[in-house]
């Protein structure tokens, strides 16, 4: 998309309102929850396929808020309504409470960015528990009791935000074969098996694992987390 200069520079000029906005915001947030979110640095850019993003502070990554001045700036076509605007940079601050709270056991059953951990953040704050924008989802009442115990299928566009970073490495950690053919393996339930045959698929390693008789496909990662094999140190993230 090309965006004009005369609008660009209207945009840019937004930017010190949007900040204050964002940090009373998260101000009042920190003080509820005994936080430190509005510390994290806050970006602005022109990005037309999200609306927002969280990225935590890991490795090479610079802890930051970004939201894209497309969707929160006052002077484009077809701007957020105020109770999107505030959605949307809770729906931010409920990713950065994801890494910097305890959350209880009982809401770590799913997994995934925007799983059940971060659908309680959403509950606690009181942000829209979808990852997808929807217009006027901030206004709604939300089931919280009900989302946290069930899958989001709504799939409605454009996403909020894309975790690209985070998502690739994951992908790539999944994907990458942590094993050899002929290796041995311990199973829980199937006793000592080897390694048949190795599938490299995108996001996952499938391991063809002989139990005696039996020929089991089973996923590399649910072997390394049972620890049936040491494969090294795992990275935090
Ligand atoms: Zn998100």
């Amino acid at each position: 998309m090309n965006i004009d200069n005369n609008l660009r520079q209207l945009l840019e000029n937004e930017t010190k309102i949007h900040l204050a906005e964002i940090r009373f915001l998260y101000q009042k947030l920190d003080r509820q929850l005994g936080l430190n979110g509005a510390r994290v640095p806050i970006t602005f850019g022109f990005d037309t396929d999200r609306l927002g993003a969280y990225t935590p502070g890991f490795g090479q990554d610079e802890e930051e808020f970004h939201f894209s001045l497309l969707f929160i700036g006052y002077c484009v076509t077809k701007p957020l309504s105020k109770d999107d605007r505030m959605d949307l940079y809770k729906h931010e601050y409920a990713h950065y409470m994801q890494y910097n709270m305890d959350i209880p056991d009982k809401y770590n059953w799913q997994p995934g960015i925007h799983g059940s951990a971060w659908k309680y953040c959403c509950s606690l704050i009181g942000a829209a528990p979808t990852p997808y924008y929807k217009a006027g989802e901030g206004l709604i009442k939300h089931d919280y009791d009900k989302v946290l115990k069930k899958k989001i299928t709504d799939k409605s566009i454009p996403i909020r935000d894309t975790y690209s970073r985070e998502q690739e490495y994951r992908k790539k950690k999944n994907s990458t074969v942590k094993f050899n053919i002929n290796d041995d393996v311990n199973h829980p339930k199937f006793g000592k098996g080897t390694i048949e045959h190795i599938e490299q698929l995108e996001g996952s390693v499938r391991l063809h694992v002989r139990f005696g008789e039996g020929l089991k496909k089973i996923d590399q990662k649910w072997l390394l987390q049972a620890g049936m094999k040491k494969a090294g140190a795992p990275r935090h993230i």
